[in-house]
């Protein structure tokens, strides 16, 4: 670490150590429920995150086309990078030598970090998996990488996000043998994440797993609530299963969490299943379909997706969305976002992500104002009324082909272990 660095993190530590000595850095504060859901604020060494929140994602410590001003005029409240990508370029050491993750980036606010594992577990090739950890290549130049809770320990540390998460096994949701199997791993992995893990301005969480399996689910939450974490995740939806399963489980899973501890979702973000889930009470979301969508030209709005190539739009004077407040919509019309889209212009692709990321944090605060003034059935209600939910035929497409690559990922792991 250079020397013109360091002071200046280090005067961060102190000023959120002695200026409030009395309390710990890592805060749940409940306000209300209103039946499972839960308003509440987590507090972090770079702010107070209000919950429910939506977290954008930043996978290489960047939110695709947007910058930390950006995202600041949006009022996003907490950003994801991701371990994987970060460690392998440029390096979680050279990103602590240059001050660690809210300098590299220069975002001030929260930032949250994934483990790595799912990135393992669905770009990596040649994954040899043991119950000490993962071995795997690089998806970028083939070079040999070995992932140990251990060793993400370091890495998280090193990057320095508000927020880690612990490795886990990602196994398909469906199978029971296998997700019983990959739960006793999960475990023994959470345990010595607990014990590496030793930066006290930063939160680590725990992963429930057990796919769409209610008792393994149960199991899961109460065998990880006995290691105390400041914080829960959900993992491992979201990845073949059918939105039905999704919400049993959540059904199954949230009240086997602790209620003064935060709950976070991952990888879920389609406006329809972050109303459901925080209905369950789930109070932490991220998911990259706003900024993936935006750039294939699909934007949010209260009546579901527009494709903004549409010929229909050629000559439309009005906004994306007539009531939203977000610059895009404020600035330009439904024609001239086409013509930019049709015409392949880069500025398209930031346009369309500023409306989706408003789209999904202004869907965040009217659900904080429906938790508060206790009529979130209204808000689930009025939002049904209107937003038409992709096909689920297609859906169920989509999720036959994740599940085919799922299992043939097990029969390569099942393989590598024996
Ligand atoms: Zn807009």
């Amino acid at each position: 670490m250079s020397a013109s660095t360091q002071p200046q993190l280090e005067s961060t530590f102190e000023s959120t150590f002695d200026s409030q000595p009395e309390r710990p850095p890592f805060r749940f504060e409940l306000h209300k429920s209103s039946g499972a859901a839960r308003l509440a604020t987590f507090h972090t060494p770079h702010g107070p995150i209000p919950l429910p929140v939506f977290a954008p994602v930043g996978t290489q410590a960047n939110v695709k086309t947007l910058e930390p001003r950006d995202l600041h005029e949006l009022d996003a409240k907490l950003i994801l990078a991701n371990t994987y990508h970060l460690y392998m370029r440029p390096g979680h050491e050279l990103i602590q030598r240059m001050g660690g993750l809210h300098q590299f980036m220069a975002w001030d606010g929260p930032i949250l970090t994934d483990s790595g594992g799912y990135q393992v577990f669905s770009l990596a090739h040649q994954r040899k998996l043991d119950d000490d950890g993962v071995t795997f290549r690089s998806h970028i130049d083939g070079s040999l990488h070995r992932f140990t809770p251990e060793r993400v320990m370091e890495i998280e540390q090193a990057l320095g996000p508000d927020i880690a998460m612990v490795l886990d096994e990602c196994p398909d949701p469906l199978s029971f043998e296998y997700n019983q199997a990959a739960l006793v791993r999960t475990h023994h992995w959470a345990e010595r994440c607990k014990i590496a893990h030793t930066r006290p301005d930063q939160a680590l969480f725990g992963i429930v797993q057990g796919g769409i399996f209610p008792e393994l689910r149960q199991a899961s939450a109460a065998f990880l609530t006995g290691l105390d974490f400041p914080g829960y995740a959900i993992g491992g939806l979201a990845v073949g299963e059918t939105k039905e399963e999704m919400y049993a489980t959540l059904d199954a899973t949230c009240p086997a969490l602790p209620t003064d501890k935060p709950r976070y979702l991952m990888g879920v973000g389609t406006p329809e299943d972050i109303i459901e889930a925080v209905y369950r009470g789930v109070d932490m979301f991220d998911c990259v379909l706003p900024t993936r969508i935006a750039r294939n030209g699909a934007l949010l709005t209260p009546d579901g997706r527009m494709n903004m190539r549409n010929a229909q739009y050629a000559e439309d004077p009005r906004p994306v969305q007539e009531d939203c407040a977000c610059y895009t919509c404020r600035t330009f019309s439904r024609a001239y976002l086409r013509h930019l889209y049709k015409a392949g212009e880069v500025t398209a692709l930031r346009l369309g992500t500023i409306h989706n990321i408003h789209y999904l944090l202004d869907l965040m605060r009217k659900i904080r104002q429906a938790i508060a003034d206790d009529r979130l059935d209204d808000l689930r209600a009025e939002f049904y009324s209107r937003y038409r939910i992709p096909d689920q035929a297609v859906r169920h497409d989509q999720r036959a082909r994740r599940k085919a690559a799922v299992l043939n990922q097990f029969a390569g792991s099942k393989t590598t272990n024996s």
